[in-house]
C-alpha cells in the first residue's frame, strides 16, 4: 500500500504542529481541514483512507454512510470520548479507533486548577491587581483540607484527581458504575454523593443514562454552597438547571471546562461578536462560574501522545488484524464484543 491518506478535520495550529512532528519520514499523507466533519463537509473526505476527528465533529448516521460510500475505511478519533459518533450505526460499516489515554494528568490537574482558582477567587484577584486594585474585600475563600469531594467516575483521570485531593487532606467519596476493586476508595450511591459532597467532580463518560445527571432534582439534594467541576462532558449537567441553582444561591461555584452546547462556540474566537447562546453568556456573567473552553487536555505531553497514538492506531488498522484501541457498539456493553482487542471488532 502507498502512503495512507488522512483527512484531518477541525485542525488547529497546535494539532498541525504535533501531527507533523509525529509524522516521521512523511509516512502518512495528512491533509488538514479547518472545518469540522459534518453532513455538510463529509464530501471533503472522498478519496481518503482515514478521517481523523475530535470531540466536536459530528459523526452521525448520514456522515458514516457518506464516508463509507466515499471509500473511507477508518474513523480515527484523536480523543478518548466518542459520544459524538453513532457507534451503533458504524458497526459493520466502518471501524473506529480512539486514543483511550494521552495524559490523564493533564485533565486531572486542570480540574484541580479550576477548583483552586474558584475557591480562592484567583480569577477575581488577577483582574483586580491588573487594575491596581489591591482590595481583599469579597475574596474570602475556604480551605480544601477536611472538605468532602465526591468523584463521579474513578477511571484513569478520576483516580489521579483523587490522589491529588488526598494530598490536600480532603475526604474522598466516589461513585462509579463499575467500582474499582481493592482501590481503597470509599464508593457510595449517587444520592450520597449529592448529599454529602462539598465539591463534586465529574470524570465519567457521557452516556444516554447519565445525560443531565445534574438537574433540578439532584441539585435540590446537594449541600448549599457546593462546588461543581466538570472536565468530562457538558451534557452531564443540565445547564439551565445549573443556572437556576446558581441564581437560587444553592450552587457555590461552577468550574466548567465543557458545556453541553459547546460545539457551536468552543475553539473559536468570538471576541467582538455577539454570542447567541443566552445560557452560556448568563453562566459566564456569574462571579462564581469559571469557564475554560475544553482545554483540560491541552498540554505539550498530551498533544504529543495524541499524535503518536493516533498515527500508531492508523498503522495498526492497515497492517494488522488486531486493533488494540478499536471501539465498537458491542465493546461499549462491557465484554459483549466477541472480537474485542483480539481481532478487529468485525
Ligand atoms: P476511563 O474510561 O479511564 O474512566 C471512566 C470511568 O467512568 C470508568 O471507571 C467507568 O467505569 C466509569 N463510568 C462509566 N459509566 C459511568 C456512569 N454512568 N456513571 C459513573 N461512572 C461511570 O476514562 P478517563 O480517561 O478517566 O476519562 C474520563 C472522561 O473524561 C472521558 O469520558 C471524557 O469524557 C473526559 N475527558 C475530558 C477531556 C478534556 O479535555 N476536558 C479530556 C479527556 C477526557
Amino acid at each position: 500500500m502507498g502512503k495512507i491518506r488522512i483527512a484531518f478535520f477541525d485542525a488547529k495550529d497546535y494539532d498541525i504542529e504535533s501531527f507533523n512532528k509525529a509524522n516521521v519520514d512523511d509516512r502518512y499523507e495528512i491533509t488538514f481541514f479547518e472545518t469540522r466533519l459534518s453532513e455538510d463537509t463529509v464530501k471533503l473526505a472522498e478519496g481518503f483512507d482515514v478521517v481523523c476527528v475530535f470531540v466536536n465533529d459530528s459523526i452521525g448516521a448520514k456522515v458514516i454512510d457518506g464516508l463509507v460510500n466515499d471509500g473511507v475505511k477508518l474513523i480515527a478519533l484523536r480523543c478518548a470520548g466518542y459520544n459524538n459518533v453513532d457507534i451503533e450505526h458504524a458497526y459493520g460499516r466502518i471501524h473506529i479507533v480512539r486514543v483511550p489515554a494521552y495524559s490523564p494528568y493533564a485533565v486531572a490537574e486542570h480540574a484541580i486548577a479550576l477548583l483552586m482558582a474558584s475557591v480562592r477567587k484567583i480569577h477575581k484577584a488577577y483582574d483586580r491587581t491588573r487594575d491596581f486594585n489591591f482590595s481583599l474585600s469579597g475574596l474570602t475563600g475556604f480551605d480544601l483540607h477536611g472538605k468532602t469531594v465526591g468523584v463521579i467516575g474513578t477511571g484513569k483521570i478520576g483516580r489521579i484527581f483523587i490522589d491529588i485531593c488526598r494530598g490536600f487532606g480532603m475526604n474522598i467519596i466516589a461513585y462509579d458504575k463499575y467500582p474499582a476493586k481493592d482501590s481503597g476508595i470509599e464508593y457510595v450511591e449517587l444520592s450520597e454523593i449529592w448529599k454529602r459532597s462539598d465539591i463534586i467532580s465529574f470524570h465519567c463518560p457521557l452516556t444516554d443514562e447519565n445525560m443531565h445527571m445534574v438537574n433540578d432534582d439532584t441539585i435540590a439534594m446537594m449541600k448549599k454552597g457546593v462546588v461543581l467541576i466538570n472536565t468530562s462532558r457538558g451534557a452531564l449537567i443540565d445547564s439551565n438547571a445549573l443556572l437556576r441553582g446558581i441564581k437560587d444561591r444553592k450552587i457555590g461555584a461552577a468550574c466548567l471546562d465543557v458545556y453541553e452546547e459547546e460545539s457551536d462556540v468552543f475553539f473559536h474566537d468570538f471576541s467582538g461578536q455577539i454570542v447567541d447562546d443566552d445560557t452560556l453568556t448568563r453562566l459566564i456573567s456569574m462571579p462564581n462560574v469559571i469557564v475554560t473552553s475544553h482545554q483540560a487536555f491541552l498540554t505539550g505531553e498530551a498533544l504529543a501522545n495524541i499524535a503518536d497514538t493516533t498515527l500508531a492506531n492508523v498503522s495498526e488498522y492497515f497492517e494488522n488484524d488486531v486493533c488494540a484501541n478499536e471501539i465498537c457498539y458491542h465493546c461499549e456493553k462491557v465484554g459483549s464484543c466477541p472480537q474485542a482487542h483480539a481481532h478487529k471488532c468485525f
